[in-house]
């Protein structure tokens, strides 16, 4: 038996010096990472990335994670917790270097009005929740996919806590 993949010996130990945690227990500190997959954009036919994946880490442990899809709980819509933390954290600054366009309200003719959406980097056109959710399974399937290279700090409230919620087994810290 290897809960969480350690040896049952390591396990117990561990989960008796407060290394099996819950997390998140509750609103507080923690890290935002994307990954991203690149397109080439349907309106100016140069390349662009766009979000695939959210990924929410403890503030100091990596391995303390959980993913979101970019649309959680708000395809084609602004209700979307996920897009709206985007919209916020992902500065112009974060963006660039990312190659990512703005998080924005954009009109869609297939929605028939504007939603919270992913834009091309360079002409800003909408690049639609639809052809994203695609675009995440082709990416993971065939490796495209751009695992996060930046953490942003932010604080996590109640709106993504139900999502996330599981319980994790910390690495041993070596001894001082
Ligand atoms: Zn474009």
């Amino acid at each position: 038996m290897r809960p969480f993949g350690v040896p049952l010996a390591e396990f117990v130990r561990g989960a008796l010096s407060s290394r099996l945690v819950i997390w998140p227990k509750g609103p507080g500190p923690a890290r935002l990472g994307v990954t991203t997959a690149g397109l080439t954009c349907w309106r100016c036919k140069r390349d662009t990335q766009v979000i695939v994946t959210v990924h929410v880490a403890h503030p100091r442990h990596d391995e303390v994670c959980f993913s979101l899809s970019w649309d959680e709980g708000g395809v084609w819509g602004d209700g979307s917790p996920v897009k709206q933390l985007l919209a916020r954290l992902l500065t112009p600054e974060v963006r660039g270097p990312l190659n990512l366009g703005a998080i924005k309200p954009r009109f869609s003719k297939t929605v028939g009005g504007m939603y919270l959406s992913q834009g091309c980097t360079r002409c800003d056109a909408l690049q639609g929740d639809y052809f994203i959710m695609e675009l995440r399974h082709e990416a993971f399937y065939d490796g495209q996919a751009r695992a996060p290279s930046v953490w942003l700090p932010f604080t996590l409230d109640q709106s993504l806590l139900q999502t996330g919620q599981e319980w994790h087994f910390l690495p041993a810290v070596p001894s001082s």
